[in-house]
């Protein structure tokens, strides 16, 4: 079964598209979170953003996040952008198919929910994690 972004971008689902080339397509998130919530997603089919293994397409990727953004700010004069790509069902990912979200923000209580907290430094875990981390190959 043909997953819902390859139907939009073979035009078998409507989009509305803010962005398009080669590699990418940018269309607006059905849900918007706020206003102008876009997402960017891979012509070609890929899980997720770490799925993606063609240089050319991750390049592509990026250039859009960045074209998408500066449209955005410029017609929606929005304040700032959380850019997000949720990775596998844990992390909050429903659709596996690569995507990036493009979500502009206009104040702290603009609909968008804070992801992450901030916790006290503790230097000696930040050192025992450095060491695994490098140390593998
Ligand atoms: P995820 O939760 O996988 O990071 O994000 C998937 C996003 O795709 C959600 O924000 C959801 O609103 C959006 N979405 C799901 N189906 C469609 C669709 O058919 N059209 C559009 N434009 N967005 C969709
Ligand atoms: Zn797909």
């Amino acid at each position: 079964m043909t997953c819902i972004f390859c139907k939009i971008i073979a035009g078998d689902v409507p989009s509305f598209t803010i962005y398009e080339d080669e590699y990418v397509k940018a269309f607006l998130d059905i849900s918007q979170t706020t206003k102008g919530h876009t997402l960017i997603i891979p012509k070609t089919h890929s899980e997720n953003l770490l799925d993606v293994s063609n240089d050319e397409i991750a390049g592509a990727l990026l250039k859009a996040v960045q074209i998408v953004s500066d449209k955005i700010q410029r017609t929606l004069q929005c304040e700032g952008f959380n850019i997000v790509s949720n990775i596998r069902e844990v992390a909050g990912q429903t659709v596996f198919h690569t995507h990036i979200h493009v979500i502009p923000r206009y104040g702290i209580s603009d609909g968008f929910q804070q992801m992450y907290s901030q916790n006290d430094p503790d230097f000696g875990k930040l050192e025992i994690l450095q060491r695994q981390i490098t140390e593998v190959l």
